[in-house]
């Protein structure tokens, strides 16, 4: 009877299986004609000082609607655009309009764009830059590209130049997802980043019962930033007692559901008609425990 029952769990198994890789392939064909089609839009989620609430920067994050399965996660997506390499045309799209639209931004906010592995291995990307900067007058100090870690694996020459002819251009690096990855501190030294963004995982549960872990995590990464002259943003806060916690860390940047969600570039430009701009932090009071 355990046989049968181990069998009929390996069916199980195998036809989830299945059905993963179908809807893979099914993604994969729709994600070919999202751009043409018009079905992708860059929505932007502020990065605010917590000392003055004031917007200092917004990160630009893809969304797909879908016509028939409506919002699809980026989690969802960006894996498959990186296996099948549209993430190339993807990614220079995303460079292009995040530029675009930064433009109309007053001139002290910045831009945040993530930069897939994938493009980052490509020899084209500093090409790829150059051109969005060139094309939209973006002046390049208002550009930050995100990578993580993972970007560094094998730390090959290639990688280095590209990072190098990147930064001659003049833009901001930061190093996105901070602590997940496989981190070796050696490129933090040798890699001239501008800021570090810790990762939200460390921020959930750090002010809770039990939390001494996390926190001495984020007091060791504020002051590694610090001794290395590098700003930090921290990822995911969504409570007040957590917005409180970090201010009190010495955080550069919030990014989190206590001062919004991303939002279209509409919404960004009706936030900056209405003066400089500035948010009042909003949110539970407390933590939720995980
Ligand atoms: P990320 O770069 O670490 O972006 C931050 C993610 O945290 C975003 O998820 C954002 O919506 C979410 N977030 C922000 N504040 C909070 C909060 O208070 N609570 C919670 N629970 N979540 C919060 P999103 O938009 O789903 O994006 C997920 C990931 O997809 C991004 O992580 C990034 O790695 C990738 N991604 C998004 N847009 C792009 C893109 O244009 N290019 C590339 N290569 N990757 C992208
Ligand atoms: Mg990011
Ligand atoms: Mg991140
Ligand atoms: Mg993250």
């Amino acid at each position: 009877a355990a046989k049968e029952a181990g069998r009929g769990q390996l069916r199980f198994y195998s036809n989830d299986l299945h059905r993963k890789a179908q809807e893979r392939r099914a993604i994969e064909e729709e994600l070919r004609d999202a751009l043409h089609r018009g079905e992708m839009q860059l929505h932007y989620q502020p990065l605010t000082c917590p000392v003055e609430n004031r917007v200092k920067g917004f990160e630009a994050l893809l969304r797909w609607d879908h016509p028939v399965r409506g919002r699809v996660n980026p989690a969802t997506f960006i894996s498959v655009a990186e296996e099948t390499g549209l993430i190339l045309p993807l990614g220079e799209w995303v460079l292009r309009q995040a530029c675009a639209d930064a433009v109309a931004w007053p001139d002290d906010i910045r831009v945040a764009v993530n930069v897939s592995p994938i493009q980052f291995m490509n020899e084209n990307l500093p090409t790829v830059v150059a051109n969005a900067l060139a094309s939209s007058q973006l002046e390049p100090s208002r550009l930050e590209l995100e990578i993580t870690e993972s970007v560094f694996i094998g730390d090959s020459k290639a990688t280095r130049e590209t990072f190098d002819s990147l930064k001659r251009l003049g833009l901001r690096f930061a190093l996105d997802d901070f602590g997940t990855g496989y981190s070796s501190l050696g490129y933090l030294r040798d890699a001239p980043f501008d800021k570090i963004k810790i990762d939200q995982s460390f921020i959930r549960g750090a002010v809770t019962e039990g939390g001494r872990g996390n926190a001495a995590i984020i007091a060791a990464i504020v002051s590694l930033a610090e001794a290395l002259d590098m700003d930090t943003t921290a990822e995911g806060i969504e409570a007040i007692d957590e917005l409180d916690f970090i201010r009190e860390r010495g955080v550069t940047t919030v990014q989190g559901y206590v001062y919004g969600q991303a939002m279209p570039q509409e919404e960004v430009l009706a936030m900056i008609e209405g003066g400089s701009i500035r948010i009042e932090p909003s949110g539970p009071e407390k933590s939720r425990s995980n």
